[in-house]
């Protein structure tokens, strides 16, 4: 299921089809899409287009081309409008210098008026920006605007991350897909799973392999493959992760509550055993929020072996099954070693991903114990000293790094794959990290500050 954030089906090139357009938006798999308002005519429109389709929602606004349009009695129209319970957002606004259809001065005076707007009744912005980036942010952070998403984004990572750092999602249509798309390609890989949404901008932009056809809804799940070629993750992940967005964004319908015991990313199963740890890390995500690549890790309780089983299903589903989570897995040894014998009498392959204080947690070394079920470790090393572990991870237990470097020596006699991860923070010595590995005879890899699964 996913949800396009933006297109624009009461246009005229779906008047004699529109019906269908709809329901191949369904077939699809399309959960909901928001049809957006571009001038006066349009809102009543779209308006209807949402009261008569239960998956159609609709935003309200004057585009930046029609701002010249505007008039006072046009914002009190507005803001009735928006009322309307199938109204999601305001939009779409915003500033468009590259056709400059209006002034640009009396863009600026009609985006501010909608920021105003959308702060009043409470609604994210729906944000056209093109070739105004700076402008578009300087009235955002001049109003305090912190809400709403840009629309087809075509800036660069600098302006992504500005806008980000606003608490603005950035929205992808299909011209990630053409050929010449080389640098937005590039953006599409730094924006953080969190905000990340995907749109049509149907009846334009279609993607390839559709590209100079009329676009609409059905064609998202082209956008959607590319985003997650891009991203290096599965097209499930970018349903996910977009879906899970735009809900939260735009309020639609309920996010998930619980937290899940088994959640896929890529091809890979990942068991989530336990939200406790041994640690206080500074960049753990457990401390930021409840979701990571769209699932709620937040676990209600932790599971049992049966519990585990059942989700697992059939080992041969999955590349790996993968004992990780929202917290320490080894503070549940007997049920990891349970369930993974299990698993590989079923044939499938199993890693863990520690904090490598197994041992100390266990009062034992329990490698030999991990022998023959487990095919792979991750073990997150996270400083080159003492001093340094402490200060990033704050663990509760004593001498908790020189227990990470012995676990670590001690894994190689038991599992076959070892690796140390380390995550970048500025604090942290690299190279040293790196030749620590190296002395100990195992895998190395770096990982990116604040990105998880
Ligand atoms: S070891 Fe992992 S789960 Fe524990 S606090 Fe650090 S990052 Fe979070
Ligand atoms: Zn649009």
């Amino acid at each position: 299921m996913l949800i396009d954030t933006h297109c624009h089906l009461d246009m005229k090139p779906f008047d004699n089809d529109r019906h269908s357009v709809i329901q191949r938006a369904i077939d699809a798999g399309i959960e909901a899409l928001i049809t957006v308002s571009y001038d006066y005519n349009s809102t009543a429109k779209v308006l209807k287009l949402s009261e008569n389709n239960s998956f159609i929602y609709a935003a309200i606004g004057i585009h930046p081309h029609e701002a010249k349009s505007v008039n006072s009695s046009t914002y009190t129209s507005l803001k009735k409008m928006c009322k309307n319970k199938h109204v999601l957002a305001v939009g779409e606004t915003g500033l468009d210098f590259h056709y400059d259809n209006s002034p640009r001065e009396t863009q600026k005076e009609v985006f501010k008026r909608h920021i105003e707007l959308s702060q009043e009744i409470d609604l994210p912005l729906i944000i056209h920006s093109r070739e105004a980036d700076n402008d578009t942010l300087r009235i955002l952070e001049s109003l305090g605007a912190d809400k709403g998403v840009f629309h087809c984004f075509s800036g660069n990572e600098d302006i992504a991350k500005a806008a980000i750092s606003m608490g603005f999602y950035i929205s992808f249509a299909g011209t990630v897909t053409f050929k010449k798309a080389v640098k937005q390609r590039e953006v599409v890989k730094t924006i953080p799973d969190d905000y990340l949404l995907i749109e049509t901008d149907a009846p334009y932009l279609s993607p390839v392999p559709f590209r100079g056809r009329r676009n609409e809804p059905s064609y998202i799940i082209h956008t959607a493959k590319l985003i997650a070629q891009t991203r290096d993750v599965s097209i499930e992940d970018i349903y996910r992760i977009t879906t899970l967005n735009a809900k939260k964004l735009f309020n639609i319908s309920q996010i998930p509550q619980n937290g899940k015991i088994t959640y896929k990313i890529r091809d890979s199963l990942y068991i989530n055993l336990t939200n406790r740890c041994t640690n206080e890390c500074i960049f753990c995500v457990r401390f930021q929020k409840d979701f990571v690549k769209g699932h709620n890790l937040r676990l209600s309780h932790e599971p049992t072996i049966k519990e585990i089983v059942k989700e697992i299903d059939n080992p041969l589903d999955y590349k790996e099954i993968v004992f990780c989570g929202y917290g320490e897995p080894l503070l549940r040894l007997d049920t990891i070693k349970e369930v993974s014998q299990w698993i590989k009498q079923n044939g499938g392959s199993v890693r863990i991903n520690t904090n490598g204080q197994g041992n100390i947690i266990n009062k034992r070394n329990i490698l030999p114990e991990l022998s023959g079920v487990v095919d792979s470790i991750s073990i997150s090393l996270d400083a080159h000293n003492e001093e340094t572990y402490n200060n990033i991870c704050h663990p509760a237990l004593n001498h908790a790094y020189t227990g990470v470097i012995d676990f670590i020596k001690l894994s190689t006699a038991h599992i076959p794959d070892v690796t140390v991860t380390v995550v970048d923070e500025s604090r942290v010595d690299i190279v040293e990290c790196k030749k620590i590995a190296k002395k100990l005879g195992v895998n190395f890899r770096l990982r990116k500050l604040d990105v998880v699964g």
